[in-house]
């Protein structure tokens, strides 16, 4: 095992700014990294609000609130995180626009920091391959939203080695998730499952085998399903769903995962759920 105590964590945005919460919350020092300060700011801002609205229900001091606070520093700058022994990288899903970052990353951290990524879909394998230390990168998957989750999907390059796969495990455990190993391939086993079955939903409103109401009606009350796979998709965003569907179509070219002609054209037609106002359902803004 090796001893952890500072983490950065790069991209402050919706997954980023949890990530550095629950780090924080562990007890990690931790610098929360971003290319503009005010994205930064808005990360920090973020952690703060989360936190007061915890001190409001009683679940936490005021005291633990400000030492928790207190272990995150914000920066816009790459060296700041030259002495992180651990990296999460949290930024914008795009292989090429990864691999730059890692690269330079490499070339700024020592050589026994481990790095994370959050990536949904790009290949751990790949990603590692931007860098000189292969054996010490590894997926570490989190699911949105970070503080509530219990899930972190532990995704083992092909050649990540034993110690990072249990350091990994250990920090999760530290920060109250429960950590799953799986191996890399396209979706992992988190997309692979759950993408299909989305996309299985909108195929059935798609033949007219239901509304969608009756769709995610059946998966709510008849598999105690929390929310129906259509109020989800529209929840995560028909464009990453539709993504998603194409790394498993592509990544496996094996029909079974074509994406429903249904869900191309809502993206098409800029109907991709919640973040636009209207999907399967209309949230009334548009
Ligand atoms: P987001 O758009 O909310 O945040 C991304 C942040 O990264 C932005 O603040 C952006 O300014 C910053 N960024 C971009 N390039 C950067 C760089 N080179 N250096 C530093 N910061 C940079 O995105 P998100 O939803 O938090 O997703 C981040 C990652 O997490 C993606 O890989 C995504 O696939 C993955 N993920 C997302 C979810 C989800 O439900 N949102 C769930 C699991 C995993």
């Amino acid at each position: 095992m090796m001893e952890i105590r500072k983490i950065a964590v790069i991209g402050a945005g919706q997954m980023g700014h949890g990530i550095a919460l629950v780090s924080a919350q562990a007890g990690y020092d931790v610098i929360l990294n971003d290319i503009k300060e005010e994205f930064v700011q808005g990360g920090l801002k973020r952690i703060e609000k989360s936190l007061l609205r915890s001190v409001d229900k009683g679940r936490i001091d005021e005291e633990t609130k400000n030492e928790t606070l207190g272990r995150i520093t914000g920066t816009t700058s790459l060296q700041d995180l030259k002495d992180a022994d651990l990296v999460i990288e949290a930024i914008f899903e795009n292989a090429r626009v990864k691999k730059e970052l890692f690269t330079d990353l490499d070339g700024i951290c020592g050589e026994k920091c481990i790095f994370a990524s959050n990536t949904s879909t790009i290949p751990i394998t790949d990603l590692a391959s931007a860098t000189g230390r292969p054996e010490r990168f590894i997926g570490m998957h989190f699911m949105n939203p970070v503080p509530v989750m219990k899930l972190v999907e532990v995704i083992r390059g092909m050649r990540t080695d034993e110690e990072t796969t249990t350091t990994i495990k250990e920090i999760a455990e530290k920060m109250g998730k429960v950590p799953i190993e799986v191996n890399d391939s396209p979706g992992f086993v988190s997309n692979r499952v759950l993408l299909p079955m989305i996309n299985e939903a909108i195929y059935c409103l798609y033949e007219g085998v239901g509304t969608p109401e009756a769709i995610d009606g059946v998966m709510k009350l008849g598999m105690n399903h929390p929310m129906g796979p259509l109020a989800l998709a529209d929840l995560i965003g028909l464009d990453v769903c539709l993504n998603i569907m194409n790394v498993l179509y592509e990544g496996f070219n094996d029909s079974k995962y074509r994406p429903c002609p249904l869900l191309k054209k809502m993206v098409q037609a800029g109907m991709l759920g919640r973040k636009t106002g209207k999907g399967f359902y209309d949230y009334g803004r548009e």
